[in-house]
């Protein structure tokens, strides 16, 4: 990888900035509207969906690592988020880049870049979390159509979203991997119900964890991504997407714990002062720094069109735990405010912290568990035995 800086990036740096300087009070916003004006003017720019092909809506740029590195300082130096992280936009939109006909990238990578169109993730069902493979949610032929039948749970946005992408099992009688098919599906087709589960944060309602029930669900055959009954290499392209999106920005993350603690103060001295506190961030910073050079290392790989092996499998494992212990010292540095919840008027930064905080340990869970995750590095990683399966009765 070559860092050097040549007079190109100099003025893609300024470029950036510029931007950044006229654009940034109109910020992402909060309503739909405000996004989705938001995102397309990214896009115009070409600092969000950058490689996108033209064709779905993108900016279509070669991909360059440094560029990618630039816009990041310059979006983090800010504070302005560069796009948006949702399951469509870094799942699915890469997923049908690589396994999606024509027709499903020409109809839904442009909305869902934009934000238009939201996704949820039909995986998780009651007794398929961690062995997502033995799913049972079950699609039946009919004429041109699927018929799906069944319940998937932990379906993050299911409420707020207008499309979700599924796995069923259209194979009954094939081995548990080999009977799956990955679907698109519009979230108001008949026979779709949506009931929300209250999480121990207390939250329930938009933008939560949900169950979802389907009862003869119609949908067409031509909404299958890939080959009928290969869904699980398709749903591992997914996969391998949400889990490295999770590399995002822990530098990010970092400045904004800085800032934080330059702020708070104990007995008129601000905690940025205390050699006790400092030592943590800096160990974070440490933490934070590694994991975007490991994130150029991928990129590299990637653009050299190699797989990353071993130190892609890490970046979840690694990343979830990370953002966790700087939401933990986030909230030791607010003092007894950090343990305020429920949007009370004590609340630094409207509670940012504390949600960052329940976040992220769900996604230590989410995705995949830790546990998970060892498993898979051991075994796909490093070439360790594999685990022993349970005796069958
Ligand atoms: C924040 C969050 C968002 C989520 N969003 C979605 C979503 O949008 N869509 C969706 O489909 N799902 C979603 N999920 C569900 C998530 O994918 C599952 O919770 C996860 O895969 C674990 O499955 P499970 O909950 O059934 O736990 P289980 O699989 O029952 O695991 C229970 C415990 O056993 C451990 N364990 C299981 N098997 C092994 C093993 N072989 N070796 C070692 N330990 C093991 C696990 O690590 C865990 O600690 C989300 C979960 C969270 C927390």
């Amino acid at each position: 990888m070559d860092l050097e800086i040549d007079a190109r990036y100099d003025a893609f740096r300024k470029e950036v900035q510029g931007f950044l300087a006229e654009h940034r009070p109109a910020g992402p916003g909060g309503g739909k509207e405000e996004r989705v004006a938001w995102l397309t003017k990214l896009i115009e720019h070409g600092y969000w969906a950058r490689t996108i092909p033209e064709a779905y809506g993108g900016f279509g740029a070669e991909p360059d690592l440094l560029e990618t590195v630039i816009m990041d300082e310059e979006f983090n130096k800010v504070g302005v988020p560069r796009g948006m992280m949702a399951q469509g936009p870094s799942m699915l939109v890469p997923t049908l880049l690589a396994h999606g006909t024509e027709e499903q990238k020409q109809r839904y990578i442009a909305p869902t870049m934009r934000s238009e169109i939201m996704w949820c993730q039909g995986y998780s069902e009651p007794g398929s979390g961690s062995d997502l493979a033995s799913l049972q949610t079950a699609a039946r032929e009919d004429g041109d159509d699927f018929l799906i039948n069944g319940q998937k749970i932990w379906t993050s946005s299911a409420d707020i979203s207008q499309m979700c992408f599924i796995l069923v099992r259209t194979e009954p009688d094939a081995k548990k991997h080999d009977g799956i098919s990955y679907v698109l599906l519009p979230m108001d087709t008949p026979g779709i119900e949506v009931q929300s589960l209250r999480t121990m944060s207390g939250s329930i309602g938009e933008n939560s964890f949900n169950q979802v029930f389907f009862t003869d669900v119609r949908v067409p055959r031509s909404n299958v991504v890939g080959q009928r009954g290969e869904g699980w290499k398709i749903a591992n392209t997914t996969l391998k997407h949400e889990r490295s999106a999770l590399n995002a920005n822990a530098e990010g993350t970092w400045i904004r714990l800085a800032r934080l603690m330059e702020k708070e103060t104990v007995g008129g001295v601000s905690l940025m002062k205390s050699p006790v506190y400092r030592d943590r961030l800096m160990r974070l910073q440490a933490r934070a720094l590694s994991m975007k050079h490991h994130g150029m290392r991928m990129l590299t790989a990637n653009l050299k069109g190699e797989s990353p092996g071993v130190a892609g499998l890490i970046v979840k494992l690694q990343n979830c735990q990370l953002n966790f212990d700087m939401a933990a010292l986030a909230i030791d540095v607010m003092g007894e405010l950090g343990a305020l919840y429920d949007h009370t008027k004590y609340e630094r930064g409207h509670g940012y912290w504390q949600a960052h905080s329940i976040f992220s340990l769900g996604l230590i869970i989410g995705g995949g568990t830790a546990q998970i995750q060892k498993n898979i590095i051991a075994e796909r990683g490093l070439g360790m035995p594999r685990e022993p399966k349970p005796a069958k009765a």
